[in-house]
C-alpha cells in the first residue's frame, strides 16, 4: 500500500509499505481522511521527541472497516466490515491508577497512533477494536476525522470550568483555538475575547461574532480588563504556548481565575510566579483528551455543533509534503487540512 513516510526533518515521501495485518483484537481501516495536526508539523521539522523517522504519522482520521480481527466484534459489539468509522488514536492500558481515575490521557503506558505505532497517512491503518467508533449516517467522514482535535478542545474547555455567564480569553485561533471557541459556545459561554497575529485567523474568529484582537497592535490584557469592568477574564485558554501568551493569560485572568495551557510552542517559559500566587491563578495543563472527552467531541460533531467547512482544505496524500510546508509558511484562511 501507499504511505506518506516521515524520513527525517522536512522529508516526507510517498512509499510502498507492507499492508498492516489486523491482530485478533484489531480492526483494519481503509483511511478516508486524515488531518494534519500541529504536533505533526513540529515532528516534520524534527523538533518532536515522540516522532522518530521512519514513521507514518497521522492520528486524526476516518475511514471504512475492511477487516475485523477474530475477537474485534466481541471487544466492541456492533463493529462490522464496510462500516464508516473514526477512532480514538490515544491507546491506554485501562488498568493503571490514572486510567482507573478516568484520566486515561495520563496513562503512562499510553501510545499514540502515528507516533508510537503506524498512523493514518496511509491507505490502511490497524487499530485496537475498543478505540473504534461507528460514524452515524448523517455525519460526514470529513467531520468524523475532526473528532480528535475537537476532543483536545473539549478537554481544555472542561478544565477551564466556565459557565454561560463567564468571560473567556482564547489566545491563538489556530485549529485548536478555533475549536476551543466553538466548544466554549456549546457550553453556553457567550463572552469570548480572542487574539491572533494572523489576519486570516482573526477573520475566521470574527465570523463567530467574537472580538478578535491583533496582539501586535492592541494590548490584550487591557482590552480584557475593559470588557470585564477591570476585573479580568474568568478563564484564559492559551492555544499558542509562547512565553508572551502564557504571561498574557496570567495577567488577563481575574483573581482566582484559571489559565489553561494547551499550546506547546515554548518548551520553557519565565512566568510572573508572584502574581500567580497573589492572584491565586489556577494554572492547569491540558493534554489530549480522555475517552469521555473524545465521545463528547464525537457527539457534538454529530449534532452539527462544529462549523469548519469554509476553512477545511482537502488534498491527496501524495501532496502531503506540500501541505505541511504550506501550514508552516503562509496557510491563509485554512483551519485544517485533510489528506485523502
Ligand atoms: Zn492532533
Ligand atoms: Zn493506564
Amino acid at each position: 500500500m501507499k504511505a506518506l513516510v516521515y524520513e527525517g526533518p522536512r522529508q516526507l515521501n510517498i512509499r510502498d509499505v507492507p499492508e498492516p495485518e489486523a491482530g485478533p483484537d484489531e480492526v483494519l481501516i481503509k483511511v478516508a481522511y486524515s488531518g494534519i495536526c500541529g504536533s505533526e508539523l513540529s515532528g516534520y521539522l524534527g523538533q518532536n521527541s515522540l516522532r522518530k523517522p521512519p514513521l507514518v504519522m497521522g492520528h486524526e482520521f476516518s475511514g471504512e472497516i475492511v477487516e475485523l480481527g477474530s475477537q474485534a466484534a466481541l471487544l466492541k459489539p456492533g463493529l462490522a466490515v464496510g462500516q464508516r468509522v473514526t477512532a480514538n488514536p490515544l491507546i491506554y492500558c485501562g488498568l493503571c491508577r490514572a486510567c482507573l481515575a478516568g484520566r486515561h490521557n495520563l496513562c503512562r503506558q499510553r501510545q499514540l497512533l502515528g507516533a508510537h505505532r503506524p498512523g493514518s497517512y496511509a491507505d490502511m491503518i490497524k487499530v485496537p477494536a475498543q478505540q473504534v467508533y461507528p460514524v452515524p449516517d448523517h455525519l460526514s467522514l470529513e467531520h468524523a476525522a475532526l473528532t480528535e482535535p475537537v476532543g483536545c478542545a473539549v478537554r481544555a474547555v472542561k478544565l477551564a470550568n466556565i459557565n454561560a455567564l463567564d468571560t473567556l480569553l482564547i489566545t491563538g485561533l489556530g485549529p485548536i483555538g478555533l475549536l476551543v471557541l466553538q466548544v466554549a459556545r456549546t457550553f453556553g459561554v457567550t463572552k469570548i475575547v480572542a487574539s491572533d497575529t494572523d489576519p486570516h485567523r482573526r477573520a475566521i474568529g470574527e465570523q463567530f461574532g467574537v472580538r478578535v484582537l491583533n496582539p501586535l497592535a492592541e494590548n490584550v490584557v487591557e482590552v480584557v480588563r475593559l470588557e470585564t469592568d477591570g476585573l479580568g477574564a474568568d478563564a484564559a485558554i492559551d492555544a499558542v504556548g509562547l512565553t508572551v501568551t502564557r504571561q498574557q493569560g496570567i495577567e488577563a485572568v481575574r483573581p482566582g481565575g484559571s489559565l489553561i495551557l494547551v499550546g506547546l510552542h515554548d518548551e520553557e517559559s519565565q512566568i510572573q510566579s508572584n502574581l500567580v500566587i497573589r492572584k491565586e491563578v489556577k494554572l492547569l495543563g491540558s493534554f489530549a483528551y480522555t475517552p469521555l472527552d473524545f465521545e463528547d467531541a464525537f457527539a457534538w460533531l454529530a449534532a452539527g455543533q462544529v462549523q469548519i467547512d469554509p476553512w477545511l482544505l482537502k488534498a491527496p496524500l501524495a501532496a502531503g509534503r506540500d501541505c505541511f510546508e504550506r501550514l508552516l509558511a503562509e496557510p491563509g484562511p485554512v483551519a485544517k487540512i485533510l489528506l485523502h
